[in-house]
């Protein structure tokens, strides 16, 4: 059961967000053992492979060039350099990694033909990939399915209604949109939201009756708490309640039975006892290491630590879906084969007795 029925209004989603916290908790935890192994618990890694010093204006987001943060921009990583970071998220427990770029929208370059060979060689270590680059037609997602992408990151954030009180620089169809191309593709789709940034709890509830309304509702739903971000429009913003990130983790378990949904940013502010009981009530992933893209995360000791009293086991990669194989790309090979030829001909000209002109440079 992909959606639950029973509560496939909005109306029928605030009764059950606003039920008795442990009545909610039980109904929820109930739903995960029938769907899910309640002991596995998925580690993720996120890796910003190109930070800050993008053109949107999403309130929450510290990587937004408009806005005066501490966040220090880099430039697209070296895939040798994200295949290092991937060893060592795999060596510390995780399965997924998640490589995230502070673009707009993909755009068919040089750095988009890096991010490809970056999935291929992920891929080639046995770790599920997924990426979260911003706007991508359907070309580029099939590009990134054939390269052994297994899921595209792309969140709608809040509801339709209260999105545009934080994002104006793109719609929330163009969001859905994309989501849509990445699934045409065949790529799995990671797609959830942000609480805590000033909505109603008819917000919260309203982006799942979205995610209902979907043909198919995303494979996995991470669910984040704001984490405020000085220099951001949502600096001030008061943390959650650590009881309003169990309700939402318990009320999506609820409403999308066999979706992962991802306990994501925010676990700094809880306690244990609170990500116990979003564990218990469903939540079936979490991001290790201490860094999400840019914001602070607990360290990957602490989660180990959490995971032996707990009793929880790490989830291993490719249980919820094939390990994709990654196929050639057709431009990097283009690209390769013109530089073999490059290579060649001059080779040729050298044993032929052509020397490269030396340039002398005149003193004045
Ligand atoms: S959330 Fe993504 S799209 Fe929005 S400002 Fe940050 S990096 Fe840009």
């Amino acid at each position: 059961m992909k959606v639950n029925p029973t509560y496939n209004t909005k109306e029928a989603l605030l009764k059950l967000y606003n039920k008795p916290l442990l009545e909610l908790v039980f109904e929820a935890a109930t739903i995960h053992r029938q769907y899910h192994n309640s002991r596995e618990v998925q580690m993720s890694s996120l890796l910003s492979i190109k930070t800050g010093g993008c053109p949107e204006d999403c309130g929450y987001c510290p990587q937004a060039a408009r806005y005066h943060t501490d966040v220090e921009a880099h430039k697209l990583l070296t895939v040798e350099s994200v295949v290092e970071q991937a060893k060592n998220a795999k060596a510390n427990g995780s399965s997924r990694l998640c490589m995230g770029a502070a673009w707009r929208e993909v755009r068919d370059n040089r750095d988009f033909d890096s991010v490809v060979e970056m999935v291929q060689a992920v891929n080639d270590l046995d770790m599920e990939v997924c990426c979260t680059l911003g706007m991508l037609n359907e070309e580029q997602a099939k590009r990134l399915k054939n390269a052994g992408l297994f899921a595209y990151n792309h969140n709608l954030d809040s509801s339709r209604e209260f999105y545009k009180d934080i994002i104006s620089t793109r719609e929330y169809d163009n969001r859905l949109e994309t989501i849509e191309n990445a699934r045409k593709a065949g790529i799995t789709v990671c797609s959830g939201g942000i609480i805590g940034m000033g909505e109603a709890v008819e917000d919260r509830v309203g982006m799942l009756l979205s995610y209902m309304e979907m043909e198919t509702p995303p494979d996995s739903i991470p669910i984040n708490a704001l984490v405020a971000v000085e220099g951001t429009p949502l600096q001030d913003q008061k943390p959650i309640e650590q009881w309003e990130m169990i309700r939402m983790v318990a009320t999506t378990r609820i409403a999308f039975p066999q979706s992962v949904v991802r306990l994501s940013a925010g676990r700094t502010k809880m306690s244990m006892e609170a990500q116990a009981l979003c564990f218990m009530a469903g939540a079936g992933s979490i991001f290790a290491g201490d860094k999400l893209l840019t914001t602070p995360n607990p360290e990957f000791n602490e989660d180990k630590e959490m995971f032996n009293i707990l009793g929880l086991i790490p989830k291993e990669p490719f249980q919820d879906g094939e390990k994709p194989v990654s196929q050639p790309d057709v431009i990097i090979e283009e690209k390769k084969k013109k530089a073999a030829e490059r290579q060649l001909a001059l080779e040729k000209a050298r044993q032929e007795g052509f020397s490269p002109r030396k340039v002398v440079s005149v003193e004045k």
